[in-house]
C-alpha cells in the first residue's frame, strides 16, 4: 500500500530564521515559530505583511533565501513540494472544472497510485466529512461557492497531510457562508486533530478558529498567544488596534501605579483612572479603550464629552463615530439609542482601558489630534 495514505504523524514543526526576499523587498523576516502535531495555528496580518509568502515557502512553492524549516528532526524546506505531504487550500478553489467533485477529491490519491477500492472508500469518507456525499457526480460549476470551498477541503484531506495549509479560505464567500464554513472547519479540526496553518486578515476568523495566534506586522511576528490571551492583553497598541481597540488616546499618566494598579491619566483637560497591566512609569502614554466598553453616562469617574457625527444601528446596539471636545475621533458601541449630531457623555471602567508606554506605542496607528479633521464643538 502507498505510505502516503496512511496518517503521518507530525510532532513539531520548526520554522527557524525563515526568511524571503523578492529584490529590495523583504516578505518575510528571520520568522521563528514552533507549531506542535495537531495544533491549528492561524497567521494573521493585514494585506502585504506577508501572510502568504509564509504559506508558499512551508508548501515548496517558493525557496527560502534564508533560514530553515524541520519537521521533527528532518529539514524540509529544502525537499520538493511533492516530497512534503502537506495539503493545500487556497482563496480561489482551483478544483478542476471538467472533473466531476468525486474525480476532484479523488485526483490526489489516483496519482499517488492508490487502488479503485481504497480510492473510493477513502474520497466517500471525505465527501461525508463535508457533506456533499449527494454532489459527487456534479461537476464544480453546479455548485455554490461554499460548496465548491468544501471539496477544496475535501481534496487536501483526503490525503491525510501532515500539515494543512489554508491561504485564506473564506473570503471569497459572503458573511453567511463565511461563518458556516468557519465552523466546519472548526469541527473538522476537531474530530481530525490535522496540524493546520491558517492564514487570515481577519481577527474574527482567527480568533475562532486558532488554538494559538501568530500576529505578523511586516514581515515579522509581533505576538503568539491563544485567543484570548491575543485578544485580552495585546502586548502593543498594533495588536490592540488589530483585537479591536478601535480608540487609541495619547495621555499623560499623572502618577505611577497606586493602589491596585490605578494610573491617573489625563488628556485635554479631562482625568481619567485607568488599570495598568503592570507597573509603569508617569509620562505620555497611549490609552486603549474597545468601542463597545463605553456607555452612556460616567462610570467610575470617567467621563468623556462625545458629539455624535455619524450612527448606525447594528441590530442590538448603536454604532457611533464621534468626535471629542479635543478634536479626537472616538468610536462607540451603545447599547442607548443616539443621534447624529447629539452630544453625549459617556464613560468607560478603569478595568476596561489599556495603557501602553515606549516602544509599545506605534505610530502608524495612533491618531493626532492635529491630523483629525473634523468638526470640533461649537
Ligand atoms: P499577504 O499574503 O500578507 O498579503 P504577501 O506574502 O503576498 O502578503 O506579500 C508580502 C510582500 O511581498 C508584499 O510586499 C508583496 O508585494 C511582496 N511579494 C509577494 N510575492 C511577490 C513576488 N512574487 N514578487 C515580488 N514581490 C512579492
Ligand atoms: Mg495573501
Amino acid at each position: 500500500m502507498n505510505s502516503t495514505i496512511t496518517k503521518p504523524e507530525l510532532g513539531q514543526l520548526r520554522l527557524q530564521g525563515v526568511t524571503r526576499r523578492f529584490g529590495p523587498v523583504t516578505a518575510l523576516d528571520h520568522l521563528d515559530l514552533t507549531i506542535e502535531g495537531g495544533e491549528f495555528i492561524a497567521l494573521l496580518g493585514p494585506s502585504g505583511c506577508g501572510k502568504s509568502t509564509a504559506l508558499s515557502c512551508l508548501a515548496g512553492l517558493l525557496p527560502l533565501s534564508e533560514g530553515a524549516i524541520w519537521a521533527d528532526d528532518v529539514r524540509i524546506d529544502t525537499l520538493p513540494s511533492e516530497k512534503r505531504e502537506f495539503g493545500m487550500v487556497f482563496q480561489n478553489y482551483a478544483l478542476f472544472p471538467h472533473l466531476s467533485i468525486r474525480d476532484n477529491v479523488g485526483f490526489g490519491l489516483k496519482v499517488r497510485g492508490v487502488n479503485k477500492q481504497e480510492l473510493r472508500a477513502r474520497v466517500d469518507e471525505a465527501l461525508a466529512m463535508v457533506d456533499l456525499q449527494e454532489h459527487a457526480s456534479k461537476l464544480p460549476g453546479q455548485l455554490s461557492g461554499g460548496q465548491q470551498q468544501r471539496v477544496a477541503i475535501a481534496r487536501a484531506v483526503v490525503l491525510r497531510p501532515r500539515l494543512v495549509l489554508m491561504d485564506e479560505p473564506l473570503s471569497n464567500l459572503d458573511a453567511k457562508l463565511r461563518l458556516q464554513m468557519r465552523t466546519e472547519i472548526r469541527r473538522l479540526h476537531q474530530s481530525l486533530k490535522l496540524t493546520t496553518i491558517y492564514v487570515t486578515h481577519d481577527q474574527e476568523e482567527a480568533l475562532a478558529l486558532a488554538d494559538r495566534v501568530v500576529v505578523l506586522r511586516r514581515s515579522k511576528v509581533d505576538q503568539v498567544g491563544p485567543p484570548e490571551e491575543v485578544y485580552n492583553r495585546p502586548i502593543n497598541t498594533y495588536v490592540a488596534s488589530f483585537m479591536g481597540f478601535r480608540n487609541l488616546f495619547s495621555v499623560e499618566t499623572t502618577s505611577s501605579t497606586g493602589q491596585q494598579g490605578i494610573v491617573g491619566a489625563r488628556s485635554h483637560g479631562n482625568s481619567f483612572q485607568v488599570t495598568a497591566q503592570r507597573p509603569i512609569q508617569a509620562g505620555r502614554a497611549i490609552m486603549a479603550i474597545r468601542p463597545e466598553d463605553f456607555q452612556l453616562g460616567p462610570v467610575d469617574g470617567n467621563s468623556l464629552r462625545v458629539r455624535a457625527v455619524v450612527v448606525e444601528f447594528s441590530g442590538h446596539t448603536f454604532v457611533v463615530e464621534g468626535v471629542t471636545e479635543a478634536g479626537e475621533v472616538i468610536h462607540l458601541r451603545l447599547k442607548d439609542r443616539v443621534s447624529a449630531g447629539d452630544t453625549i457623555e459617556v464613560g468607560f471602567s478603569p478595568y476596561s482601558a489599556l495603557l501602553f508606554t515606549g516602544d509599545e506605542c506605534s505610530d502608524d496607528v495612533v491618531q493626532t489630534a492635529a491630523a483629525v479633521q473634523v468638526e470640533v464643538f461649537s
